[in-house]
């Protein structure tokens, strides 16, 4: 039977996901949806034969209503999740499960109670085919215990309404959430760093920075996070292990010769570059509500990277190195090690 799906928050990524799940994904459909501007979510209900919910909590109470789509602003996040939880649905939030740890915390507590998982935060790197390879190179011991993380994050430019703590917040949000599950493994202590600054960056923009971060087994990682590289969307990964050196596979694209030149075009629009990745994600999200298993990332994945981008925000106004401490994994979230072949 399919899943009955209501979306709060119609924008970019909520209309992108409402046209996966009825174009491109099977198991669901999308039965309301809501948003703070009631003509966009009316006119989105009619094109898709459902029907328009006046508020989020309205939403997630309806009958109809199995499971959540949370794709509205990051500051809205937590009502939705914590309304979600109250009524036993299952929800899936968009990046960041909240604006703060502490509120982090309040939802995590909630789930807790319950003893059940319901929610589900959208890092979709975690369903990238290129990711999914290197952390099968991390699992099966190919590059022996892993010691050192290089990664970079370039985006071709930003608006000026972009701040230095968005590159935490906004961008590396995304190789926290990444690194800690490729490495399986915890921060402890997190410091920034500021290069030369490029002149292309908005006066008041710290751009590039290097985040450095270390984790609980003595791991090291680096980021670089650059947003106006003027060149491409460009994400790197690549792992040093003790026996072997892995690196994230570049999206694959034509091999041109021409006019003297052997090139590979690059990515311009984030987008493109993670595309597929948010079909996989929404397609084993709609698979584990109809299968009453929630396995994605977690309200402990969505806590431990606020806490890590705090402890990097308080960096870069200090410059100092700061720990990290996330306190006790409580049992739900204790996962079961993938299967040994
Ligand atoms: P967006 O285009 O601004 O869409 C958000 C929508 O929510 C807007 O239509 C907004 O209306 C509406 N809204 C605001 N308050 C609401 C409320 N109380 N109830 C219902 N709707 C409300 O933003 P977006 O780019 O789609 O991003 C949405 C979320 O997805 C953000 O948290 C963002 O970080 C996340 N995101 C994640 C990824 C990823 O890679 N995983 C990518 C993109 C976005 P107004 O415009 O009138 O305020």
């Amino acid at each position: 039977m399919a899943v009955n799906i209501g979306v709060i928050g119609t924008g970019n990524i909520g209309q992108d996901h409402i046209r996966r799940i009825t174009q491109a994904l099977s198991g669901a459909c999308v039965v309301a949806v809501t948003d703070i501007d009631p003509a966009r979510a009316q006119k989105i209900a009619k094109n898709l034969g459902g029907r328009a919910e006046t508020t989020g909590q309205n939403l997630i109470a309806a009958k109809d209503v199995d499971a959540v789509i949370v794709t509205s602003i990051g500051s809205t996040h937590e009502e939705f999740v914590l309304a979600a939880i109250a009524a036993g649905k299952p929800v899936f939030c968009e990046k960041p499960l909240a604006t703060t740890a502490v509120a982090c915390k309040r939802i995590l507590d909630a789930e807790v109670a319950l003893d059940k998982r319901l929610v589900q935060v959208g890092f979709m790197r975690r369903y990238d085919a290129g990711y999914r390879l290197l952390k099968e190179v991390v699992t099966k011991g190919s590059i022996g215990a892993p010691l050192i993380a290089h990664c970079a994050h370039r985006n071709p430019a930003v608006g000026d309404d972009y701040t230095t703590d968005m590159a935490i917040t906004d961008t590396v949000i995304h190789e926290i959430d990444t690194m800690r599950w490729l490495l399986d493994d915890e921060y402890v202590s997190a410091q920034v760093l500021y290069p030369k600054k490029t002149s292309k960056a908005s006066k008041h923009l710290a751009d590039p920075q290097i985040v450095l971060l270390e984790t609980a087994t003595g791991i090291r990682i680096d980021v670089e996070v650059f947003v106006n590289a003027t060149y491409g969307y460009d994400i790197q990964c690549e792992l040093v292990g003790e026996t072997g050196v892995a690196r994230l596979p570049e999206p694959s694209n034509v091999l041109m010769r021409s006019e003297a030149k052997l090139s590979v075009e690059i990515l311009t629009d984030w987008k493109k570059r993670f595309i597929a990745s948010y079909d996989v994600e929404l397609q084993e999200w709609i698979h584990s509500v109809a299968s009453d298993k929630i396995t994605g990332p977690s309200s402990w994945d969505g806590y431990a990277a606020a806490v890590t981008a705090d402890a990097c925000v308080e960096s870069q106004k200090s410059g100092k190195i700061v720990e990290i401490k996330l306190g006790t994994r409580p049992a739900l979230y204790h996962h079961v090690p993938p299967p040994t072949t």
